[in-house]
């Protein structure tokens, strides 16, 4: 899980730096676009509304001075798909789905989207078709709708209702005494985990991007708090490549399909019967990690 959260640390300090809400958000994507290590190849193109074809081609990688954790990966994942990614801590879930955005690169191999290797897109333009949702969720002190608007700089004022009605935002928002205009952080309304959560959500849908990445919270949420996020995130979900680093039963059982990655960065994909059935490491990590919570 630490993977994702570089980048969106790097968002959190340069945020810090410019607290100015939007525009200091404008200047980190400017800053992001200007990381040193992963550049735009020469003639690199500007992608526009990819379908979310995604593969993985015998990619491997390890991170720099590190073991391999990915060896000589294939995955194909079909635009609208949404693939469930299991497996034991550490085994290289967010590794796998950090590599789409290059947040790193591959060591070996290649990663398409559309029939386009990534590495012939420019960083900027790849990043654009991608969302990603954490766990952790990051919120710059200003108003909701800042925050909200922040998923596309320019949106409306109809689009950002309702980007938080289809978030399940609403009531949370009628519910405070200046809508929208509710300034949180630290020197206003405190959010839980799940209201932040759902920001995220309702930027994402400003956003819109064809591909979607999302951290499933491991912490236990409140059950109607669970069942909202539940239902922005499957709306969220619909008509889009969705890679879920998944931690609940009812996910992975949703998936179209479900990769199960294991310590020594093979794969095994399949739907949740039938990896039942198989009885491999499916079975035993589905028995240790929802046992007892069949409905
Ligand atoms: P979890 O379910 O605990 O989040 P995961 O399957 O997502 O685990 P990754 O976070 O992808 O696993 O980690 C895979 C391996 O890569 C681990 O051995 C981890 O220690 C290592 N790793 C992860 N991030 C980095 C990093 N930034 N630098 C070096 N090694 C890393």
């Amino acid at each position: 899980v630490t993977v994702f959260f570089r980048p969106i640390e790097k968002i959190n300090a340069v945020i810090e730096t410019y607290p100015k809400g939007v525009a200091g958000f404008r200047r980190y994507l400017e800053f992001l676009e200007t990381e040193p290590d992963i550049v735009d190849r020469q003639g690199a193109i500007e992608v526009k509304s990819l379908r979310g074809d995604i593969r993985y081609e015998g990619v491997s990688f390890g991170y720099s001075g590190g073991r391999e954790v990915l060896r000589d990966l294939d995955l194909a994942i079909g635009a609208g798909e949404t693939v469930a990614f299991v497996g034991p801590s550490g085994a290289g879930k967010t590794t796998l789905c950090s590599l789409l955005p290059r947040f790193y690169e591959v060591t070996s191999g290649r990663i398409t989207i559309d029939g386009i290797d990534i590495r012939d897109m420019t960083l900027a333009s790849l990043r654009r078709q991608i969302g990603v949702v954490q766990q952790d969720v990051f919120l710059f002190a200003g108003t909701i709708r800042e925050n909200i608007a922040y998923g596309r700089l320019g949106a409306s004022d109809a689009e950002i209702m309702d980007a938080a009605r289809r978030a399940r935002l609403e009531s949370l928002v009628a519910s405070l005494p200046d809508g929208l205009d509710t300034i949180i952080g630290e020197r206003g309304v405190k959010l839980s985990g799940g209201q932040k959560q759902r920001v995220a959500i309702a930027r994402m849908f400003l956003k819109n991007p064809p591909i979607l990445i999302l951290d499933e919270a491991t912490s236990a949420l409140d059950t109607e708090t669970e069942r909202l996020i539940q239902q922005a995130l499957s709306e969220l979900a619909r008509g889009r490549t969705t890679l879920v680093i998944a931690h609940r039963l009812a996910t992975v059982r949703d998936a179209d399909r479900i990769v199960v990655v294991d310590a020594g960065g093979r794969v095994e994909q399949g739907r949740h019967q039938d990896l039942l059935a198989r009885a491999g490491l499916y079975r035993s990590l589905h028995e240790a990690q929802f046992a007892g919570r069949e409905s």
